[in-house]
């Protein structure tokens, strides 16, 4: 083991995105930041890639313009069901695509730029004693910190070390992205219906159009391979049928992920502030992800720079802050997000669902907004 004596004012485990904000704002206030990510960027990722606006004010502010890198303005919201009943509406507060493979990159090249130390290696323990934190990484290496922002995604092996009560429960959804090239409307995000899942359309920067989608592994067991169960499954949905048959595969082959849970967890363990995925998991249905990862680094980061500058008094305090903060922002969205997700799974409610939405119209908007935050403001 090598220990390293410095300590470090901050250290994120993870780089992606509640990671990689949390660390460019700190900087900008000349905070010590060491962040820790286990894969080397750019890396592709599973996620719809469909960015709420929520977050712009703020992304400019942290010096990033999605739009100088060729992200796509998305203002329409169309949902489907497998027998074709569609609603298209306007999105209250719309959004971006942009890849993930460039939108952390560029975000990682930006905290680079402003001082941020980005280590690649993974994290295996977090430990925290007299005041202060002892991160210990696969390559053997200690290192010391006053604080610890963890930011390493919806689950991980450090989840089993902090003995944390959402580790041992049933994570039953997996998740499938690709990205095609075929006839899309730039300015839509679609969300077809199939049964056991749903799988989100919308274009990003260099205008191929991503293809994600989630479902119960109960569901997907019963066929052979992801292409067997998208031929006999996603392709029961028209619309799903027509983008399957008529794009050309711009991956090799579709990246997985499973494990997918939307359980609670709590957004401080071992004096660690949890952020994004690590605090709390909405579900891809709403669309709001990589919003709440990135307001939850903001958040995190506003009240670090407030505790070094002697404003929040005490450890304590700055805990909980954070954890009333957290609840107060996120604990209602992740609810109706639960709520939205029952709903779908049950395929024959989607159509009663959807013919409930034709008729109130403002229903559907007023869904999105509840799981959507307001516009943040830059600071
Ligand atoms: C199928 C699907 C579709 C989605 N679609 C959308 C969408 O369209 N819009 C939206 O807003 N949200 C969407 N989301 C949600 C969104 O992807 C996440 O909420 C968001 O990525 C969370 O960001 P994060 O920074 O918390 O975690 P991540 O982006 O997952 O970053 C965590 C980082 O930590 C690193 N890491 C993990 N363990 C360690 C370790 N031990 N040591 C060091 N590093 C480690 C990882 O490599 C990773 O880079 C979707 C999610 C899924 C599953």
């Amino acid at each position: 083991m090598k220990t390293n004596q410095k300590i470090i004012e901050v250290i994120i485990v993870g780089g992606g995105l509640a990671g990689l904000t949390s660390a460019i704002h700190l900087s900008k206030f000349g905070i010590g930041v060491l962040v820790i990510e286990k894969k080397s960027y750019p890396k592709h990722k599973v996620c719809g890639e469909y960015v709420s606006n929520e977050v712009l004010p703020y992304l400019n502010y942290l010096g990033l313009d999605p739009f100088i890198l060729g992200a796509k303005k998305i203002d329409t919201f169309l949902l489907s069901t497998p027998k074709n009943k569609m609603i298209k509406t306007a999105l209250p507060l719309g959004g971006f695509g942009i890849s993930r493979f460039t939108l952390d990159y560029e975000l990682s090249k930006l905290a680079l730029s402003n001082g941020v130390v980005i280590l690649q290696d993974s994290v295996i323990n977090i430990q925290f004693s007299e005041d202060q934190f002892e991160i210990i990484t696969k390559n053997e290496e200690v290192f010391k910190a006053k604080i610890v922002i963890g930011a390493y995604g919806k689950r991980s092996a450090i989840d089993i070390k902090l003995d944390r009560s959402f580790i041992k429960n049933d994570a039953p959804f997996l998740a499938v992205k690709t990205h095609v090239t075929g006839v899309f409307p730039e300015n839509v995000v679609a969300l077809h219906n199939f049964k056991g899942g749903y799988c989100g359309l919308s274009k990003v920067e260099d205008d191929s159009i991503n293809v994600c989608y989630i479902t119960d592994f109960k569901s997907f067991k019963k066929y052979k391979n992801i292409e067997d169960f998208q031929k006999n499954v996603l392709c029961q949905n028209p619309n799903l049928k027509e983008i399957f048959e008529n794009s050309i595969d711009v991956f090799p082959k579709p990246l997985t992920i499973s494990q997918i849970s939307f359980a609670d967890k709590s957004p401080v363990e071992n004096h660690i502030l949890m952020c994004g995925d690590t605090a709390g998991m909405i579900h891809p249905l709403c669309g709001n992800g990589m919003s709440m990862a990135i307001r939850s680094g903001q958040l995190a980061s506003q009240l670090i720079i407030r505790y070094f500058n002697g404003k929040i008094k005490s450890r304590l305090e700055l805990e909980t802050i954070y954890k009333k903060s957290w609840n107060s922002e996120f604990k209602f969205r992740l609810k109706v997000g639960r709520i939205v997700a029952l709903l779908f799974k049950k395929y024959n409610f989607s159509d009663l669902m959807m013919s409930a939405l034709k008729s109130f119209p403002k229903l559907l908007s007023n869904i999105i907004r509840q799981t959507h935050g307001k516009s943040l403001k830059a600071e």
